[in-house]
């Protein structure tokens, strides 16, 4: 979401008649875009705000502004701290950035599409804030309630998207099937989407496993455009502790998702968050988090220990949980995970793919990466005809760690994922 709003904000100052300068030095605009979703953020966010304080000696007119959640989270008490900013502004103030730094009294001619940062993928965000209060998150706090953007400007973006060549659609939101508009669902917002020409993949994140509708599973088993990948967070496998956590689901319902996916395709890429050391969890409730990942078979895991944040329900219950137990409950996760990611990609050898390039490779200029529709990562020796944003055929032959690697295949599919 912070990568898209990123891109909104230099649309804003492209519009606006500023370009980009490659150089802090070289720049007269500085925007620090920040994250508030862990304490370790902000701290990251503020080391680095310092840094750009030098910069002020030497070009006298630099204009530094803090934007993103940590301005709504912290507000003027940053204007205290570092008081070389020239300006905060929260998430929900953007359209104040041409008065704050071009005195622009009139609104912007046309809300500006987010600048594309490549020219194969787009983000696209369709929902902003989230009214779900889980007891360990911020989000709500700094973003808000649930905002739903209309679906003929998301449609709109998406067209001027593939117009400049890009063929993958990455929908962005806090719970971004929850999506509604007027009596639509997210469900039939997506087969708008797969309908638009030039649209290849379809991907989609973060979804809440509240959302996961009937009509939903049954089109992402019938659009042969929407990824075969999903990122589900699923924070725990305790009931008790999903109850505390306030996450709406239970293991079994969570479970039910899985399987749905998986039945319909074994090879459906499933991809969470997990926490570790949640205040209160017991050994017991901790190893049916063990468990979860052993019935889901994730392809991959984004694992945490417990940090509480300020201002959310749980930043005030004890912890009784020590640092240390914390830290080796997350290692044992992140232990049983990294077997199961091995296993989850061994079942991809032998397969005939097709990939979406991304990039060349930085370690190896003989070699391009790329991503499976179930959002696999593949390296495979380039060719001459290869170009960002291209789908290749290709046979996966072999595993460098987890990533798949590739030769390409003269082999076609006749499918788009
Ligand atoms: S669903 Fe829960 S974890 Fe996700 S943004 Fe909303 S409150 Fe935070």
């Amino acid at each position: 979401m912070n990568e898209y709003d990123s891109a909104r904000l230099a649309a804003i100052l492209e519009l606006n008649g500023a370009s980009p300068a490659f150089k802090p030095e070289k720049a007269d605009i500085i925007l620090v875009n920040t994250c508030s979703v862990r304490a370790k953020a902000e701290e990251s966010a503020i080391a680095r705000i310092w840094d750009l304080k030098k910069l002020k000696t030497e070009n006298k007119g630099l204009k530094i502004g803090v934007l993103g959640c940590m301005a709504k989270n912290r507000g003027e008490s940053l204007l205290k701290d570092l008081p070389f900013l020239d300006f905060i502004l929260p998430p929900d103030e953007y359209q104040k950035l041409p008065e704050i730094l071009f005195q622009k009294t009139e609104p912007a001619p046309q809300t500006p599409f987010a600048k594309l940062t490549n020219k194969y993928s787009a983000f696209i965000a369709i929902q902003s804030g989230c009214n779900m209060r889980c007891a360990y998150c911020i989000v709500p706090y700094v973003r808000g309630r649930e905002q739903y953007r209309e679906p003929s400007s998301i449609l709109k973006e998406i067209e001027s998207a593939t117009v400049a060549g890009v063929s993958e659609i990455v929908l962005l939101g806090q719970t971004v099937n929850g999506y509604r508009y007027k009596g639509l669902s997210f469900a039939e917002l997506l087969k708008q989407v797969a309908s638009i020409k030039g649209v290849e993949r379809i991907r989609f994140v973060s979804p809440h496993p509240i959302h996961y509708t009937s009509e939903l599973l049954a089109l992402l088993m019938s659009e042969k455009k929407i990824a075969p990948h999903v990122h589900l967070p699923a924070q725990s496998g305790s009931n008790s502790v999903l109850k505390k956590m306030k996450r709406q689901y239970t293991r079994e319902a969570y479970l039910s998702i899985a399987e749905a996916l998986r039945s319909f395709n074994p090879l459906y890429g499933i991809t969470t968050d997990i926490i570790c050391g949640y205040p209160g969890e017991t050994e017991e409730e901790f190893k049916e988090t063990l468990s979860l990942l052993q019935e889901a078979r994730f392809d991959g895991a984004f694992m945490f220990a417990y940090s509480p944040r300020e201002g959310t329900p749980s930043a005030s219950e004890k912890e009784l949980i020590t640092e240390e137990e914390k830290k080796s409950r997350l290692q044992r996760v992140i232990d049983l995970q990294h077997s199961i990611t091995l296993e989850r990609a061994k079942l991809m050898l032998g397969r005939q793919e097709r990939i979406l390039l991304e990039k060349l490779s930085r370690r190896n200029s003989s070699e391009w990466i790329g991503k499976t529709g179930n959002f696999k990562k593949v390296i495979i020796p380039a060719q001459p005809s290869f170009k960002e944003g291209m789908y290749v055929d290709c046979v996966i032959e072999g595993l460098k760690g987890h990533t798949l690697q590739a030769r390409t295949s003269t082999f076609n599919f006749g499918c788009t994922i």
